[in-house]
């Protein structure tokens, strides 16, 4: 069986620049302690596993202004996702002392969004529900600020006069094609403005273009992970190749690899907040069967020794 990395994958700059705003925060003495980050920095729980031992503790919760009141006093990190000016202006009541990680891609889409409110647009913003991203969009002005995360919620949505369309940086690229497509039928008047970042569109494009003519996709990234779930869906939908989606190499089922022989081929991708640490293992571990065709009996720990994978394990920590 051949493994084939799909180019680029993992690490994004937004995640990146956040990683080293909360070691660098970690490391400053002149702020003030305890040292918080309102929601995970990234959606990848090894990630926040890393920054809880070098002091950087998560509070997590789907809304950031209530999570907010667990803050009495110290440091806090808003995430990559963005915030919303009512948990920045709460942040200020408190005494909290601000550090913002988010990424300058999302920081842009709140600029745009908010100069169209101003010159008297509303709205529709295509996103997830629930999602960290959406929610500080919607943060901007909840009632002129519609989302849609289906086709479904394009149904029960009635709007008059000026609008405009954006969406969630980390959405589907087709997806949201559909959706914009579907909205410019509903509401001829609407300005469109796609906001894909270009890391989402990248690792996208790869996917749909790399994995053809694969036997099957890896995706490696946090259950959580919008842009992770993103490209497990490319993979099937675009490349027309199955996908499975694990958190780190301890999810690899051998079984998935039954009936493959040395001329299948597995595509590896990582979504943008997947430490490079993680991937390496899981490379590590496909690398196994070059040569031969693994079995539904062959577990983890038989190829992988225990001490091999603690190893691995202790150089990830080191590098995070
Ligand atoms: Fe920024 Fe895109 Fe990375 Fe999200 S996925 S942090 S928007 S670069």
């Amino acid at each position: 069986m051949k493994i084939k990395h799909i180019t680029p994958m993992g690490y994004c700059y937004g995640v990146v620049d956040a990683m080293v705003i909360a070691k660098n925060v970690s490391k400053s003495p002149d702020l003030p302690r305890p040292i918080y980050i309102l929601g995970m920095i990234v959606h990848n729980h090894h990630v926040t596993e890393s920054l809880e031992k070098i002091g950087v503790k998560t509070i997590d919760g789907e809304n950031r202004l209530a999570i907010l009141e667990q803050i009495d006093h110290g440091t806090v990190i808003f995430t990559a996702h963005g915030i919303t000016d009512a948990v920045r202006k709460r942040a200020d009541e408190k005494g909290l002392t601000v550090v913002d990680a988010s990424c300058p891609d999302v920081l842009i889409t709140h600029e745009i969004v908010k100069k169209r409110l101003a010159d008297g647009y509303q709205v529709i913003y295509i996103g997830k529900k629930g999602h960290p991203e959406p929610e500080g969009v919607l943060g901007i002005d909840p009632e002129k600020i519609h989302l849609l995360s289906t086709l479904k919620d394009l149904e029960n949505l009635e709007l008059t006069g000026k609008l405009f369309m954006t969406n969630q940086t980390t959405m589907s690229i087709w997806d949201v094609g559909d959706i914009m497509q579907a909205v410019h039928v509903k509401f001829p008047q609407v300005v469109e403005h796609s906001d894909i970042c270009q890391a989402t569109n990248e690792r996208q494009l790869a996917v749909a273009e790399q994995a053809v003519g694969c036997d099957l996709t890896i995706v490696v990234g946090d259950p959580r992970s919008n842009n992770t779930n993103r490209l497990a869906e490319v993979s099937e939908k675009q490349a027309g190749v199955p996908a499975h989606r694990i958190a780190d190499v301890s999810e690899i089922k051998a079984d998935w690899f039954d009936g493959f022989d040395d001329t299948s081929t597995v595509a590896v991708t990582a979504g943008a907040s997947t430490p490079t640490a993680i991937v390496r293992e899981v490379m590590t571990y496909l690398k196994q069967f070059d040569g031969h065709i693994p079995s539904s009996q062959v577990t983890f720990e038989d190829i992988i020794p225990r001490g091999a994978v603690r190893d691995l394990t202790k150089k990830r920590e080191n590098r995070l």
